[in-house]
């Protein structure tokens, strides 16, 4: 096993403890493994891992599935032996082989009772802050009704500006998207090694290391997968992108038996790419410090004390007046009736909305705006009290 010589620092120590007490988790995997090396979409290895999927939801996780191998599915089912460079062709890829990954999906987790929904996002769908709500609230909703989110890049209607690019940045972007505490990374290799392990026989696995660690980056090098965008170094820039929120990666061996499960009893299998911070105080600094306030709520005393009490979301109920102009997912500002700033958060309705509902309650919202939202004006996940 590598050595470890960055093993300084609390969250290092419990570093595999701290799986296992993870809530949500997302699971990406690679190309090569979907499609056994780009032969056929691997029915049987399919099978396997949503065994493994079951088995860690009957712990209390929700999982949520990254799936790569539509166009890999695509270029197979359309017999075409290498993958295309012409855009349209990647485009068509993709769009076949998208059809038989979810039909391969939604039959193997039906086999345990379980609904699956097939979620494509594009580049734009998360940089809109409105459609980066919507997307939010649907995942959140999904996992709520016991439904198992299958997600990939909508590659039909993207081209090369304007994509994610890899299934590992997408990864790292739905963990920052609901929260998710891990982003397991399935692959053809069992972990980061100190070399390529191809071309350096005596190179040795990373057992854990700190994400920013900057001696990873000439271990990932450049190394691309045939199949799929990814390889070791969109791996690692993942884990870079799921720790700013605090969540820890693990990049491992998908063909591992019972990997996922294991890796959720605290296994040492791959290797575990921890956050400099914590998830709460990743995500509070944050809300704290990237947003411009757009508005502002004044509270209630009751609203006030929920807030600072009982740790709720803001309803409608408790608010007295609105200032200011926001859409939907800015941050507004909530003040005290004294004007003391008491918490700051993402609002769910644009201010003209607010000004309808202000003072009801939530159930009486649908009637009013014509529509039925979410039933409070800042979600307590969007929200850090100051
Ligand atoms: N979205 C691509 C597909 O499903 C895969 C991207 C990747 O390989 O990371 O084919």
């Amino acid at each position: 096993m590598g050595s470890d010589s960055n093993n300084k620092g609390g969250l290092i120590d419990n570093g595999r403890s701290h799986l296992s007490s993870g809530r949500r988790w997302v699971i990406k995997i690679g190309s090569a493994l979907l499609t056994d090396d780009g032969t056929r979409l691997n029915a049987e290895g399919i099978q396997g891992w949503v065994a493994q999927i079951v088995a860690l939801r009957s712990q209390g996780v929700q999982p949520i599935l990254v799936s790569s191998g539509a166009i890999a599915a695509g270029m197979t089912r359309l017999g075409w032996a290498s993958r295309p460079k012409a855009e349209h062709e990647l485009q068509v890829a993709a769009a076949v082989g998208q059809m038989g990954l979810s039909q391969t999906w939604q039959s193997a987790f039906a086999e345990h009772g379980i609904e699956t929904a097939q979620v494509l996002l594009t580049h734009a769908d998360l940089s809109n802050r409105q459609r980066y709500l919507n997307a939010r609230s649907a995942l959140n909703s999904m996992m709520g009704l016991g439904v198992i989110p299958v997600v990939n890049e909508n590659d039909c209607v993207v081209t090369d500006e304007i994509r994610f690019g890899d299934n590992d940045t997408l990864g790292a972007l739905v963990v920052n998207l609901v929260e998710a505490d891990a982003l397991i990374l399935l692959t053809d290799q069992d972990g980061l090694y100190t070399a390529d392990p191809r071309k350096h026989p005596d190179a040795v696995l990373v057992d854990q290391r700190k994400a920013s660690d900057p001696a990873l980056d000439a271990m990932a090098g450049e190394s691309k997968g045939r199949l799929g965008r990814g390889g070791m170094f969109t791996k690692l820039r993942a884990a870079r992108l799921a720790a700013r929120s605090g969540a820890r990666t693990v990049i491992a061996g998908g063909r591992i038996e019972r990997v996922v499960e294991r890796l959720h009893q605290g296994d040492p299998l791959g290797t575990l790419l921890l956050p400099d911070e914590e998830r709460t105080v990743a995500r509070k600094r944050w809300l704290a410090g990237h947003l411009q306030m757009k508005g502002k709520l004044t509270l209630d005393a009751g609203a006030v004390r929920a807030l600072r009490q009982s740790g709720s979301s803001l309803l409608p109920v408790g608010v007295c007046s609105v200032d200011g102009t926001f859409k939907r997912g800015e941050m507004v500002v909530c003040v005290d009736s004294q004007g003391r700033e008491v918490a700051r958060g993402l609002v769910n309705y644009s201010s003209e909305e607010v000004v309808k509902v202000l003072g009801l309650p939530s159930q009486q919202m649908a009637s009013v705006l014509g529509f039925t939202g979410e039933p409070e004006l800042v979600h307590r996940d969007n929200m850090v009290m100051v």
